[in-house]
């Protein structure tokens, strides 16, 4: 599997950056995950907008969805496979009416095998304002876990067990502990994450423009050594 970073950033992106988007790479296959402002101009530079397979939205939050409803107008008379939650409504509703996407909901009960490979994906709701899930994707015994949006978690941890790459929402310093409850991980908490789950390596992203990475990085490593803050247009083998 190869992943590709085309935007980190969160709630909104540095200057000359983009919003949480990945283009992932297995089977022959390309998928979307997440589609963040900024992204269909990056992804372009990998392959052009009728070669994605399929989307997979974690949530419908601006900040990971807000290029689909740009999507809609390049792609015409095709027609692609998007899989999202089911809420919010009006986010919702906007992407199922698109002639474009053949919507299909999301649930933590849902598992995926892509047609003519043996890349299976499956989901796990996360703790977030609204509706979200975690997406594992396995193919050729490797696994890869990105948390989507997410606050931490028992199911989440177990979720992530095993996985070779885990790629995840660190949205605060421990600077913000004391600002009451928030809709992101601690980055020690996703390195606690990683730790107790048993994961390869971790890869930190939905990073807040504001903060200064190696303060990120400095946080996580002293509980979990192999991790890094992700870079854009930056590819991973996993
Ligand atoms: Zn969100």
């Amino acid at each position: 599997m190869k992943l590709t970073v085309l935007g980190k950033y969160g709630p909104y992106p540095k200057q000359g950056g983009a919003t949480t988007s990945y283009l992932m790479e297995c089977g022959g296959k390309k998928i979307l995950i997440d589609a963040g402002s900024g992204s269909l101009s990056r992804v372009q530079e990998y392959c052009r907008l009728e070669e994605l397979d399929s989307v997979v939205l974690t949530h419908l939050h601006s900040d990971h969805c807000s290029d689909m409803f740009i999507l809609r107008y390049a792609l015409r008379d095709m027609v692609i496979p998007v899989f999202l939650p089911r809420t919010p409504e009006k986010e919702y509703g906007i992407l199922h009416s698109c002639p474009c996407f053949h919507t299909s909901e999301i649930s933590a009960a849902l598992e995926i095998l892509l047609p003519e490979t043996n890349v299976k994906l499956s989901f796990c709701k996360t703790i977030h304002p609204v509706e979200c899930y975690a997406v594992k994707i396995q193919d050729a015994g490797k696994i890869f876990v990105f948390s989507g949006d997410a606050c931490r978690s028992d199911d989440l941890t177990e979720f992530c067990r095993g996985a070779d790459v885990f790629l995840c929402d660190s949205g605060f310093l421990s600077a913000q502990e004391n600002t009451g409850s928030l809709p992101h991980m601690y980055v020690r908490e996703a390195a606690q994450t990683a730790q107790k789950a048993g994961v390869g390596r971790l890869l930190l992203t939905h990073i807040n423009p504001a903060y200064q990475e190696e303060k990120l990085v400095e946080e996580a490593t002293a509980v979990f050594k192999p991790t890094e803050v992700v870079k854009e247009m930056k590819q991973y083998d996993i």
